[in-house]
């Protein structure tokens, strides 16, 4: 009885604060012994709402997708700016990176998954939200129509939302290439239900494997895991599965246990192809250690419910294999709602959706593209050097002095990422260096023909980023800030110089850090690539791996969850029932 009061009037007493204040008392209070300890800290933004100064009609910005790219957008934005709305078919965003911990137990779905409404919440401005699905932009008009996600809202579930600015954040989606069979019967990892149903469809192969009807052959055509494409998350499923047999599931169907067979197919010659050298010999050698079969050099032509055919590159012999279940892995590529949109923007012919280096759509006004949707192309200085020249030369020489190279120099590059890049790989130390000529002298002057040498080689550098969600959540953050200091920044430009225009550009360009990347490879051991050629492999860099996961969490509460179920999964192993 008076435990039950106790527990009322702590949860009373603990309403209004945010869920970090709460946890850090409730360790206060367990570290103390019971004691009482005060404890006070300011209460959130949302309880003392910031009285709104606009008179003028908010810009309306529309927001699609809350993956990386828009809840990172989102949560930088100052919304109470702007008229903002959010359209995303999913309600919750989830943490990628630990998907396939998801498809074995490692890890809860429930643990790795955050609300929108809760993210929204935390901005200090007003976000609305809608489960919906965008199905069409008409940029024209600026509208977009979506339909909501609520199925029994029976022919009330399309609206139409216009804008002023929108943010496509939509993501992609996986790449079949168009291969036979894909669709009906391999399992995709992209999103939380995917990643449920392939821990249900694991549980499945195994209790169908232990059946009396079955025959020995039917079995092992059970218990056969293929996963198709070497890269990051298909190595990641492999190793996690891998794990999740050896851990917990021979003990649990000990009669079948050799007859388990994990099969990894890459088209290329290497797993990790992406990844340095060092780190794909040691992630083959590894997997070839545990018994998983890698596949390289193959290209899977068709999946039936039964077989999966494959063609060897190098010979070209075409074989067959039984299956028990497919996870295929192999890239991304546009969505349908953005396939169309590109049509209307003069952009049918490319394969990705381009923007600038400002993350604005090519060939269209007020509409931005974040995260894996989009890729920025690259403006090449070998299309501006005549402009850039001619800026340059302020005297109208026809030459240029080292002064006037100096001067154009800083705006170059910002604006030419790509000089910088070829600069540090020539080990050039400063752009003075460029002002040599071919055998080391220093020129008194450079004509536009000498200007195009000493720059010809730097567009080799430019680099298309990878989608992940790094760059996802970078381009996000950019994006917000810009649309925060849109008024400042019209009256005081900050950006480089228009080399083709006058005036400067309003903002800096979009630029992106990379602060490396991970390859757990199961058995408590991980490789990683760090900044500055770093590479770490082996248990150490595991737990590196479980650091780094456990602090980019979005909220204390799924902080919390993941580190929980990782200590629930060292203690008791993982759950396989079928619920
Ligand atoms: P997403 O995060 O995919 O979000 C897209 C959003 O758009 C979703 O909310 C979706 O519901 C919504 N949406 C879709 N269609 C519509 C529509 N028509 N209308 C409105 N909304 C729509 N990256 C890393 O950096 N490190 C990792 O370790 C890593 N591991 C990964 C593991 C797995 C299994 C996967 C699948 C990806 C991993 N990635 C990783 C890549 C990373 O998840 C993506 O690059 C990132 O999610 C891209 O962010 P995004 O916001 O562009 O798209
Ligand atoms: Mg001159």
């Amino acid at each position: 009885m008076k435990m039950g009061s106790f527990f009322m009037r702590t949860s009373n007493a603990l309403k209004g604060y945010s869920s970090s204040s709460k946890l850090l008392l409730l360790c206060t209070l367990s570290i103390s012994g019971g004691g009482v300890v005060a404890y006070s800290e300011s209460r959130s933004e949302s309880e003392h709402p910031i009285i709104d100064a606009h008179v003028a009609p908010k810009k309306k910005v529309v927001v699609l997708g809350t993956g990386w790219a828009g809840t990172s957008f989102l949560k930088d934005l100052d919304a109470s700016r702007y008229d903002v709305q959010v359209v995303s078919p999913r309600n919750y965003f989830a943490f990628t990176p630990l998907l396939p911990s998801v498809t074995c137990g490692t890890v809860e779905a429930r643990s790795i998954v955050e609300p929108v409404r809760t993210l929204i919440k935390k901005n200090k401005g007003e976000i609305k939200y809608w489960e919906a699905e965008c199905v069409k932009i008409d940029a024209a008009n600026r509208k977009v129509f979506c339909k909501d996600n609520i199925n029994n809202l029976v022919g009330r579930g399309e609206f139409s939302l216009d804008y002023d600015f929108l943010v496509l954040a939509v993501g992609s989606q996986v790449n079949t290439f168009n291969t036979p069979g894909v669709k009906e019967n391999c399992h995709f990892l992209k999103d939380i239900e995917d990643a449920k149903r392939i821990r249900l469809s694991i549980t499945d192969c195994f209790e169908k494997a232990v059946l009396p009807s079955l025959s020995e052959e039917e079995r092992r055509s059970n218990l056969h895991f293929v996963v198709v494409g070497g890269g990051p998350t298909g190595v990641e499923f492999a190793a996690e599965l891998h794990d999740y047999v050896q851990e917990d599931l021979t003990n649990l169907y000990p009669a079948v246990k050799d007859s388990v067979k994990i099969t990894l197919i890459q088209s290329g010659d290497h797993i990790l192809n992406t990844f340095d050298k060092r780190i794909s010999t040691f992630a083959e050698q590894k997997f070839s250690r545990d018994g998983i079969e890698v596949q390289t050099g193959c290209r899977v032509i068709s999946v039936s419910d039964k077989e999966i055919t494959m063609k060897v590159k190098s010979t070209g012999e075409i074989c067959s294999v039984p299956h028990g279940l497919i996870v295929w892995s192999t890239g991304i590529s546009t969505i349908p709602v953005i396939r169309d949109f590109m049509e209307q923007v003069g952009q049918g012919k490319r394969r990705v959706l381009a923007i600038d280096e400002w993350l604005r759509v090519k060939g269209c006004e007020n509409v931005y593209a974040v995260g894996d949707c989009c890729t920025i192309d690259q403006r090449k200085i070998m299309d501006d050097i005549s402009a850039i020249f001619a800026a340059a030369d302020k005297n109208n020489s026809g030459t240029l002095t080292i002064e006037e190279f100096q001067d154009v120099m800083d705006d170059i590059l910002l604006r030419y990422p790509q000089v910088e890049l070829f600069m540090k790989k020539k080990h050039l130390l400063d752009f003075t260096s460029l002002w040599l000529d071919s055998q080391g002298n220093e020129r008194k002057e450079i004509d536009i023909e000498g200007f195009k040498q000493a720059l010809s080689h730097a567009d080799s550098q430019m680099k298309s980023l990878p989608a992940t969600a790094q760059v996802a959540a970078q381009q996000g953050t950019y994006l917000a800030r810009c649309f925060n200091r849109m008024d400042q920044c019209e009256e005081n430009p900050e950006g480089p110089r228009r080399f083709r225009g006058t005036g400067r550009h309003k903002f800096l360009p979009f630029r992106y850090k990379h602060f490396g990347q991970f390859a757990p490879l199961g058995g408590e051991q991980a490789a990683a690539e760090l900044p500055g050629d770093w590479v770490s492999m082996g248990h150490s860099t595991q737990w590196l791996w479980y650091s780094v996961y456990a602090s980019k969490q979005v909220s204390w509460r799924t902080r919390v969850l993941v580190i929980s179920d990782w200590t629930r999964r060292f203690i008791f192993g993982r759950d396989s029932s079928r619920v």
